[in-house]
């Protein structure tokens, strides 16, 4: 597996680079935000990127990133920058790491990531998961396509980019629609079985989901709860006409 390491403190991309190696990574290490946009023409598997860049604004960096490709994204961040963790999940990294951290944290991170983002889970997934990435056809859901084989989402016919863990997080609404999911169980299901820490990631996902959608009315807050997935203008009550 073909890292790319977007990081300019060689204190930390130097034992970095080592100890991902040890575990079987293959590591490419630029020390600029441009340099790493260049460097994503050797289509990595993954991107470590962190923030604080001296060139330009990590942040812009994963944007540029996600606007060209669907490779999952890491942030690595100092403490002290939620603000900046949020935004770069809302531009579609897939998780954020905060330094300090060890490297087996970061395998166990870079393993969920890849585990929620490729189409093959080299894990056992739970029954009725595994059912559902078998499913033969789209889901339809009002004017909403949902393609768990190919992963795609239509809307009225046309495509919407969506993020992996956008992705992820749009399919496990739909397998219950109209169903609240609470949120540890999204965490739990759609995140990681042993996810701790703050969840505002899922808030994060769910409005730029919204926004993607066009309609925040497909996703409803259960306050205190969860979120239920609903097709606008058609949460009306079993046998009711229109
Ligand atoms: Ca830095």
């Amino acid at each position: 597996m073909r890292l790319l390491l977007i990081e300019d403190d060689d204190r930390i991309a130097g034992p970095l680079t080592e100890g991902l190696g040890r575990y079987g990574f293959t590591v490419d290490h630029v020390r600029t935000g441009a340099a790493g946009l260049a460097g994503t023409d050797g289509t990595p598997d993954l991107v470590l990127l962190d923030l604080g860049l001296p060139d330009m604004d990590g942040l812009d960096v994963c944007r540029n990133l996600r606007a060209r490709s669907a490779v999952p994204i890491i942030m690595i961040t100092a403490r002290g920058e939620e603000a900046d963790r949020i935004v770069g999940l809302e531009l579609g990294a897939d998780d954020y790491l905060a330094k300090p951290f060890g490297v087996r944290e970061l395998v166990a991170r870079i393993r969920a990531v890849t585990r929620r983002t490729s189409g093959a889970p080299p894990f056992p997934v739970p029954t009725h998961q595994a059912a559902r990435s078998e499913a033969p056809g789209p889901q339809p859901l009002g004017p909403l396509e949902i393609n768990r084989r190919t992963r795609q989402v239509r809307l009225d016919g046309a495509d919407i980019p969506l993020t992996p863990r956008e992705f992820d997080l749009l399919a496990h609404l739909a397998e219950d629609p109209g169903t609240v999911h609470s949120r540890q169980h999204i965490m739990d299901t759609v995140w990681d079985p042993h996810f701790f820490g703050p969840t505002k990631t899922l808030d994060a996902h769910v409005a730029a989901l919204r926004r993607k959608l066009g309609d925040p009315a497909w996703i409803t807050t259960s306050r205190g709860v969860g979120f239920r997935l609903t097709v606008p203008g058609q949460d009306a009550e079993p046998g009711t006409a229109g």
